[in-house]
């Protein structure tokens, strides 16, 4: 049985950071991830991470409590105030340590790491290597853990790439390894483990309309739920106000960071309409400046571009001149170039919102620690909670890093006092006898009539349709319904051949049942809340309820579907205001 002291799921920001971690507190550690490291989501991040440097001028008087403030009233007051002042108070030196590693960030004149306003804060404060952040990010960190692979004085640190974790291993209460498949070749393996980390990112691709990549299934998410972990918070998805019309390809915020404008088919920048984005128009948060952009393509002030592609607004960056469209905006002009054929330096850019990030996830505390001894969680696929109802752009860059961290550390802390042997118990023989079962059952059932691709487009598109910005009783019931039913379909569906060597069918199948599970943990949290909050806005109840609703959710996991229970949000620092910007 392979074995590692630490083994961490997922090869994206926050598994590559808490990797670090664990083998700088010399843990011996491994990695395994669906991809390779370098094609994990966190590559595609755009505009930037966030941290109170106060480099521009604009933004001289920042400091992490201001940053701590515009957190918590983007979150909606749901975020547990403790863990953003954990979160923000670490953010400059986090960013300090990515400049040491070398990330080649975008600077000013005078050579400092340049910053860009985002939504929330009203003064630059995103720190960005042009447009393509996550890109230069996600190389500096895998290039430290390269380095320290091959450091003689480090501990092992072995990469697992193209596995696939199907199961956790878990015995008395504690979680000791995992079940993985090598995709290459099918074969399944235990991994035993002394402790062990997810960080598997977003599960984007539950909707249809995502600006997520193919591989953010939610199936991390879903081997912990399965296991007992709570999801927290599902019902808050978050839509980017921009994204490439009906191809839903990101546009980043800092495109209007950088003085962009939205317009509607009078020519209108219409955000200075709505009382709670007249003051910060472009810059304010994405919850608002999304249903903003819907309710304007809703009342017709929209442009129709016909089809299944739906209403759109226009993004228009022209005046910002083609020189700084060229140098901090290459990767957007490029991708509208390729995706809808608008050269941003001459035309506006259609625009619309997609499905952008999860919010929710698993439940930890500020360690990462989940309710499963020995079993962390940070990343996106964690629900901290540093974004509540709501994230700020720029915030989730920093939470990989900060949190990846603390998870490492705090999982080398818990395996230096186990007494580990390394050897398999019997609870890694029963985990990897049931996941044979169950992929041995796949392989071999008859074809029926569905596929996993029919239930998966079904799925995603449903909760597009009904699960969106705006939401009422009747279309999420519905939605519930469609959910629930395509899970009763599930059970019959079987891969598109039997082979074992590189069956992506049966990866779909596989992880199309941890998708299922957690789309329904969204839309049964989602018409549980009856307040609107933060990205969550119930037409039927158009207001927030602190008296009710300042809680958050915990699904668990039973066979009928999510139970639910609530928590309650740690406070303490700011009080409840309304959110005007
Ligand atoms: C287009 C886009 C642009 C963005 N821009 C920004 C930005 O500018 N600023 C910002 O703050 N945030 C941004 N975000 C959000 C941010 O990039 C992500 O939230 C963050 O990078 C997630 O990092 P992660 O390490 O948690 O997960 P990911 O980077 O998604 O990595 C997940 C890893 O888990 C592995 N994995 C998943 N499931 C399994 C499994 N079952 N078995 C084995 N391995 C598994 C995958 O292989 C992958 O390595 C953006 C997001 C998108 C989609």
């Amino acid at each position: 049985m392979p074995y590692h002291e630490i083994l961490v799921i997922g090869g994206g920001l926050a598994g590559l950071r808490a990797a670090l971690a664990a083998n700088q507190r010399n843990a011996r550690v491994g990695i395994l991830s669906k991809v390779h490291p370098l094609r994990s989501h966190s590559v595609a991040a755009q505009g930037g991470i966030n941290a109170s440097l106060g480099n521009h001028p604009r933004g001289g008087h920042d400091n992490w409590e201001k940053h701590a403030y515009d957190t918590v009233k983007g979150s909606d007051f749901l975020a547990d105030q403790d863990a953003v002042i954990m979160m923000t108070r670490a953010a400059a030196s986090c960013v300090y340590e990515m400049e040491h590693w070398g990330c080649p960030f975008s600077r000013t004149e005078e050579g400092k790491i340049s910053q860009r306003p985002f939504g929330g804060a009203g003064f630059p404060r995103t720190c960005y290597a042009a447009d393509t952040t996550g890109h230069a990010l996600l190389n500096t960190v895998y290039e430290q853990t390269i380095r320290f692979k091959q450091a003689a004085e480090r501990k092992d640190l072995v990469i697992y790439p193209e596995w696939l974790v199907l199961s956790l291993v878990i015995e008395d209460d504690r979680c000791k390894g995992v079940v993985a498949m090598e995709m290459k070749s099918g074969r399944l393996e235990v991994f035993g483990a002394g402790a062990v980390i997810i960080a598997t990112g977003g599960s984007g691709r539950i909707y249809a309309n995502t600006t997520n990549a193919l591989i953010n299934t939610g199936m991390g998410m879903a081997v912990p739920y399965w296991a007992g972990v709570a999801l927290k918070d599902m019902e808050f998805e978050q839509f980017h106000p921009t994204t490439i019309l009906g191809k839903n390809i990101l546009v980043t915020e800092g495109a209007r960071g950088e003085g962009g404008y939205l317009l509607n088919n009078k020519g209108e920048r219409f955000l200075a309409n709505y009382p709670d984005s007249e003051k910060a128009m472009e810059m304010a948060p994405r919850d608002i400046v999304a249903r903003n952009i819907t309710r304007e393509i809703l009342d017709g002030r929209g442009f129709d571009a016909g089809g299944s592609s739906g209403g759109y607004v226009q993004l228009d960056v022209r005046h910002l001149g083609r020189e700084k469209i060229l140098a901090r905006l290459h990767g957007i002009r490029n991708i509208c170039l390729e995706f809808s054929g608008v050269d941003p330096i001459t035309d506006p850019i259609p625009v619309q919102p997609g499905h952008h990030y999860t919010m929710g996830g698993l439940e930890c505390n500020t360690g990462c620690e989940t309710s499963i001894r020995g079993l962390y969680a940070a990343g996106e696929v964690a629900c901290v909670s540093v974004h509540g109802a709501n994230r700020l752009g720029g915030n989730s860059l920093l939470d990989t890093l900060v949190f990846g961290k603390i998870a490492g550390g705090k999982a080398a802390e818990y395996v230096q006092g186990q007494r580990l042997t390394g050897k398999p118990g019997k609870a890694h023989d029963d985990a990897l006898k049931r996941v044979q079962q169950k992929v041995d059952g796949l392989l071999s059932r008859e074809d029926g009539k569905d596929t996993a691709a029919a239930i998966k487009t079904e799925m995603a598109d449903v909760m597009t349709a009904k699960v969106g910005v705006f939401r009422e009783k009747r279309r999420l019931t519905e939605a519930f319904e469609t959910i629930k039913g395509l899970r009763e379909r599930f059970r019959n569906v079987s891969p598109a051949h039997n082979g074992r060597r590189w069956n992506l069918s049966l990866q779909m199948v596989l992880e199309l049942e941890g998708s299922l599970d957690v789309a329904e943990a969204v839309v049964a949290g989602a018409l549980a809340r009856e307040e609107s909050r933060g990205s969550h806005f119930r037409n039927d109840f158009p207001r927030r309820d602190d008296d009710n609703w300042l809680k958050h959710t915990l699904a668990f996991h039973s066979k009928d579907g999510a139970k639910f229970q609530y928590s309650e949000v740690r406070l303490g620092t700011f009080e409840p205001e309304e959110r005007r910007y």
